[in-house]
């Protein structure tokens, strides 16, 4: 049936009328709201435990939060038995790596996250080095700002918010290209200018990934002086260090130097002690953490819940032969005068994991290397009759170095205590995909679809290695202060309507190293901006995500 509209308009019209009519102090008591949620335990993310309290949504603000909220929902939802909080806000993600080509972003939403923040281990979606083949010309690196970022996010939309840190790697690659030497005062003044840029359009902090090139060939100074644009912002410097095995003291000490020299919060990336032999260095770490912030450091750290960690095959290959890009690399793998020693190097840090039976192979482009994925390296090779560097080095060479790998290396003791640290802060590290769609390819780290839920499921629930309370607070008004999103990652009467609805005895992660295609169980509900994102497994018929800049 089809109504003019103008009839259709009368007949609203006399209906209100006649309710008017009926019933006027109906009418005015009862206040109306698009979405009630009903009945639950809410944690507002400060920390505190939960109480019962409804809360009410109207437009993309909480409107109400009380004991019992009278006025009516358009819709509602009845979260007895449940709890409510802020949707969780991802400080350390790479979530945005394909969501142009799927923006559902399923497995993230599915977790209950909202936020994420990216542009992480020194790398973002702005400055983009063009080719540098043909030499580059001045000031072409800022042909992409990140205003023009933010744009392309609104307008795509994603399925979360996203904000983003400015990598200080793609800086690097834009400005000194892949080489491994000091920037001229020329190129570090070009630098700075693209940082402060970056950060004045909205950029949330910068991020450096010193194992990665070409970021690793930034020395201190270098760092400390990209950096001083953060101090006035009170935005961070979160970084991958330089190292996270036998030389991650070292590490934690060139990182608080950063934050030291720049006078800027520090947030170290993904804290771990990796390694068997390194496992008992967390006693330090967080004894040089606490010293950094009794000298007035803000210092703090985010890990994932898994003791596996996820990165390139090309990683556990010393930085001194990446070089000048990946061709040089390649080539030194199996030139004369430099394959033995990588040989050896790169064998040592096959070792310190354990050896190549802890490489699993998460992904390979080249056909050949597709039996690979999902497969330990060791056991791998040795089903070819291949020796394991040997196959390594050939899988390099046919996937152009772009092989993905899972390393298993890291304690479950070191990551119960890193989470339940005062300053300890839930990422993810992980991608998104979906079990359907073009991001289902690879092997990925499970971690993409199942960190959140997985933290509440095995450390809060299984080990107990801290509360509820406190691992919401660590994945949402936490991390929201630490990028400065004044108005997320806390339920509150006018603040931003971004809420997960999950049952706390149920909620999991379901995705594993073998089966990374897998949602997580228990999220109820997803908010997004006001808007229903996730309801009982059933996605929102619009994605209402935004690009989110600090206050
Ligand atoms: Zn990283």
């Amino acid at each position: 049936m089809t109504l003019h509209p103008d009839r259709r308009r009368f007949v609203g019209a006399s209906s209100a009328a006649l309710l008017a009519a009926c019933a006027p102090q109906f009418i005015r008591r009862r206040q109306s709201y698009d979405l009630v949620i009903r009945g639950g335990t809410l944690f507002d993310g400060l920390g505190g435990a939960g109480t019962e309290l409804d809360v009410a949504i109207t437009g993309d603000r909480i409107a109400a939060i009380a004991r019992r909220i009278s006025g009516i929902g358009r819709d509602e939802i009845d979260a007895r038995g449940l709890a409510v909080a802020p949707g969780f806000i991802d400080i350390h993600s790479h979530g945005d790596g394909n969501m142009d080509e799927d923006p559902r972003q399923e497995s993230l939403i599915r977790q209950g996250l909202t936020t994420i923040v990216v542009g992480q281990d020194g790398s973002s979606r702005a400055p983009r080095a063009r080719a540098r083949t043909g030499g580059a010309e001045p000031g072409e690196e800022s042909a992409q700002s990140f205003n023009a970022v933010f744009d392309a996010i609104n307008k795509l939309p994603p399925s979360v918010n996203v904000a983003s840190m400015i990598g200080l790697g793609s800086v690097r690659a834009a400005v000194v290209g892949e080489d491994d030497r000091p920037a001229t005062p020329a190129e570090m003044a070009r630098m700075v200018a693209i940082v402060e840029q970056a950060l004045t359009e909205g950029a949330c902090g910068a991020s450096s990934g010193l194992e990665y090139t070409p970021g690793a060939f930034a020395p201190l100074a270098e760092l400390i002086e990209l950096c001083r644009p953060l101090a006035a912002r009170r935005l961070p410097y979160a970084t991958h260090m330089r190292n996270e095995d036998d030389r991650l003291l070292e590490a934690i000490d060139e990182s608080i130097a950063v934050s030291r020299g720049a006078q800027c919060p520090l947030q170290i990336a993904h804290l771990k002690t990796q390694g068997p032999r390194n496992w008992n260095k967390l006693d330090t770490v967080f004894a040089r953490v606490a010293n950094a912030r009794a000298s007035g450091l803000d210092v703090a750290f985010d890990r994932y819940p898994y003791i596996a960690y996820q990165t390139g095959l090309s990683n556990l290959f010393p930085v001194w032969s990446k070089d000048g890009g990946t061709q040089a690399f390649l080539a030194r793998l199996i030139a004369p005068a430099t394959a033995a020693r990588i040989r050896t190097e790169a064998i040592g840090k096959a070792d310190l994991i354990g050896g190549w039976e802890n490489v699993l192979i998460a992904s390979a482009r080249a056909e050949q290397d597709k039996p690979a994925e999902g497969r330990r390296l060791g056991s791998y090779a040795k089903s070819l009759g291949a020796d394991p560097y040997d196959l390594a080095v050939a899988m390099l060479r046919r996937n152009n170095g772009s092989v993905g790998m899972v390393g298993f290396a890291m304690s479950e003791e070191n990551l119960d205590r890193i989470l339940a640290h005062p300053y300890g802060m839930v990422c993810s590290d992980g991608g998104a995909y979906a079990t359907d769609g073009p991001t289902r390819r690879g092997s990925p780290h499970p971690r993409g679809a199942g960190s959140f839920p997985r933290v509440i499921a095995k450390y809060v629930r299984e080990r107990k290695a801290l509360a509820l309370e406190q691992a919401i607070h660590k994945m949402t008004a936490l991390p929201a202060s630490r990028v400065r999103l004044a108005d997320r990652g806390i339920l509150r009467q006018g603040l931003a309507a971004d809420v997960v609805v999950f049952d706390a005895a149920q909620i999991a992660d379901t995705a594993t190293y073998e089966q990374p295609f897998s949602y997580p169980v228990g999220v109820h509900a997803v908010i997004l901006n006001g808007a229903i994102a996730l309801r009982e497994g059933q996605r929102g018929a619009q994605r209402t995500g935004r690009a989110l800049q600090p206050a």
